[in-house]
């Protein structure tokens, strides 16, 4: 991770580490994905999209989030990888479990970043990108501190770079609801484990 120059460090990323690269962009939604497809799309060189996310409950409110997710990357005319959706399999609740009455932002979501951004660093060294980051960093109630801790330890692991962001920064979050009301998406009311569900 190169540090950022004078000029840089408010920006939602830095370009010179995004510009010419081949990146794997896990994607927590297809909202919050529209505003990063529109800064990064002209700028990186191999883009591609993963939709990991198997913290999400129940299984419709998945299969809707795919569907748009499918609507964006058309959009944009980026390949999507459609991740396993583990529905089946208890890893991720599992791993919640402990953490049931945690608030969102708690400790139950670093767990949640931890497990999607593995997988999304796996994933990238798999399909040779030379690089990944998330979008989880454009949510007005997510660390972006956080997030990229743990994207940079998993990156290391996996023997890719990790891109960090801030995407909350020159209006990401804002623009994405424009962009969500133009393509006509699905704008979700919870963040997505069955603990985050309203009355969960
Ligand atoms: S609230 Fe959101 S980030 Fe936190 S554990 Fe649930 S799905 Fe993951």
């Amino acid at each position: 991770m190169k540090s950022p120059r004078k000029g840089e460090r408010n920006q939602p990323f830095s370009r010179r580490e995004v510009q010419g690269r081949s990146v794997l962009l896990h994607a927590c939604c297809a909202p919050d994905c529209t505003t990063v497809l529109e800064w990064w799309k002209p700028l990186v060189e191999r883009l591609a999209v993963y939709f990991y996310n198997p913290n999400v409950y129940p299984p419709e409110e998945y299969a809707r989030r795919l569907e748009d997710m499918r609507v964006v990357a058309k959009r944009w005319s980026v390949e999507l990888v459609e991740g396993v959706y583990e529905a089946d399999v208890p890893s991720f609740d599992s791993a919640f479990a402990p953490y049931a009455d945690e608030p969102e932002g708690g400790k139950r979501c670093g767990v949640c970043f931890e497990l999607r951004l593995h997988a999304s660093a796996k994933k990238a060294q798999e399909l040779g990108y030379d690089a990944f980051a998330t979008t989880l960093t454009i949510s007005p109630h997510k660390s972006h501190g956080l997030v990229n801790a743990t994207g940079a330890r998993a990156a290391a692991e996996f023997g890719v770079d990790y891109i960090p962001t801030n995407f909350k920064r020159r209006e990401g979050f804002k623009r994405s609801v424009e962009l969500s009301r133009k393509l006509r998406l699905y704008r979700q009311k919870y963040c997505g484990c069955r603990y985050s569900l309203p009355g969960g």
